[in-house]
């Protein structure tokens, strides 16, 4: 199996980092989130070193809807990324990590008055979506008495080979502004008197494994960078999204584009882009999942084994902890964790425990023989995993821990029973004596 660095066999145990997962799921119980700190450390370097090796100006932008815990915004913030925000709630976090707001972009086609207005108070530069958003926004700006500083994001009508659910960069996408508007979007922009606009950006999906896609779409955005510049937009950055994909099927021995194979496809139609515009803005990217996703894995321990028309193997984590594979037919490795060593021998399914048909982690795996107090890891869960997290079936969220070197620590605690009821009121005619 292709196995990222961080993770290895040793005897028949599976270790993450210096950590034997068998120890880790003893210490703190399952399911458990294990993310390992020093691998992001690794991954966001090999981003960094693949870029500024094309280009000096660079500035990673972390999709902070990835991993969301202020422990992995912070590992980020210290390495000097910023972050791309998505909501008012991502955009705090953000700011709490240390990230300072010029490294932000608020991005996001449902942007509400608030969210605005937080932007605008926090100096954090905003991705605007309509024209519709861009009049609110120089209002917003105005009644504070200031200036916003802008992108658009573009739509650049690219198909791209990812599910659909996680396309953005389609023509029928709900997300940015025809390419072919964007310049008229911009004299509109240059028009408003509390709008500054400094930025232009593109995200075309997730989950994408090749660098063609991010190719094309760079040379519609340089097209269109010629365009604006000779409007009279001053861009001080190009900001070109993220999406790179990871090689989630790492038992079939799948690759995914390196960061260096992203900088050689696309860092040079940039630079060709910006030399004939005769300018010279910071290049950014914003990648989510490429940074964080095989950080982490998700622990669960084995309830029971069924045999029935396929053998289950019935686990303590479901799509309540981890909603991929039910929301997106999403493939993830699972190991035996506690038998890593041995070969597989028997066809099982791994089923959560939700009350739903659909609440399966991973379909006809190929696995040592399983009993109840097994462990199972499911792997690469450190992007879109937590964060999708929910309570159904009143199943309080499980802790998340946090590795660096040799030690081990909570950055999210379990919720427990009292979690479950904590937001709740009673109607005051439900009041005991009422
Ligand atoms: C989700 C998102 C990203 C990150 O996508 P990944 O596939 O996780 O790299 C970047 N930019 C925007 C605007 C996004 O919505």
């Amino acid at each position: 199996m292709n196995l990222p660095p961080h993770l290895t066999i040793r005897g028949d145990h599976l270790w993450i980092g210096e950590h034997d997962t068998t120890d880790l799921a003893r210490t703190w119980g399952t399911p458990l989130y294990v993310t390992d700190q020093d691998r992001i450390a690794a991954c966001y370097a090999a981003y960094r070193d693949a870029l500024t090796a094309e280009y000096s100006r660079v500035r990673i932008l972390y999709a902070a809807k990835a991993n969301g815990n202020l422990a992995v915004l912070r590992t980020l913030a210290g390495l000097g990324a910023g972050a791309d925000v998505f909501s008012s709630g991502e955009l705090h976090l953000a700011l709490s990590a240390g990230m300072p707001p010029g490294t932000l972009l608020f991005n996001g086609s449902s942007k509400s008055r608030s969210d605005l207005a937080l932007a605008v108070e926090k100096k954090v530069p905003v991705s605007v979506d309509s024209l519709d958003e861009l009049r609110q926004l120089d209002a917003v700006a105005a009644l504070a008495g200031t200036t916003a500083r802008i992108a658009f994001r573009v739509n650049p009508a690219i198909d791209v080979p990812t599910h659909p659910k996680i396309a953005t960069g389609l023509a029928t996408s709900k997300f940015g502004i025809a390419h072919n508007l964007i310049p008229s979007a911009y004299r509109e922009a240059l028009d408003c008197p509390h709008i500054d606009p400094v930025g232009i950006h593109c995200h075309i999906g997730s989950q994408i494994l090749a660098v063609e896609p991010f190719a094309r779409a760079c040379e519609v955005m340089m097209r269109i960078v010629g365009e604006i510049t000779d409007l009279g937009v001053g861009l001080e950055f190009v900001d070109l999204g993220g999406g790179l994909g990871i090689p989630y099927h790492r038992g079939d021995g799948e690759r995914a584009p390196s960061p260096h194979d992203y900088a050689r496809a696309v860092v040079p139609l940039f630079r060709e882009g910006i030399r004939e515009a005769g300018i010279s803005p910071e290049l950014w990217i914003e990648p989510g999942r490429s940074l964080v996703a095989d950080s982490t894995i998700l622990l669960a321990g084995v309830n029971s084994v069924k045999p029935a028309h396929r053998t289950f193997v019935n686990v303590d984590a479901g799509f309540n902890l981890l909603v991929r594979p039910a929301m997106y037919d999403s493939w993830h490795e699972v190991i035996a964790a506690n038998k890593a060593g041995r070969d597989g021998t028997v066809l099982y399914t791994i089923a959560g425990p939700i009350c739903e048909t659909g609440d399966i982690l991973a379909h006809d795996r190929m696995l040592p023989g399983l009993a109840s107090g097994d462990l199972i890891a499911v792997l690469d869960a450190g992007a879109y995993g937590f964060a999708m997290s929910s309570q159904y079936n009143s199943r309080p969220r499980c802790p998340e821990v946090i590795l660096n070197g040799g030690k081990a620590a909570l950055m999210r605690r379990g919720e427990d029973i009292a979690d479950l009821t904590r937001t709740m009121e009673t109607p005051p005619w439900q009041e005991p004596g009422h």
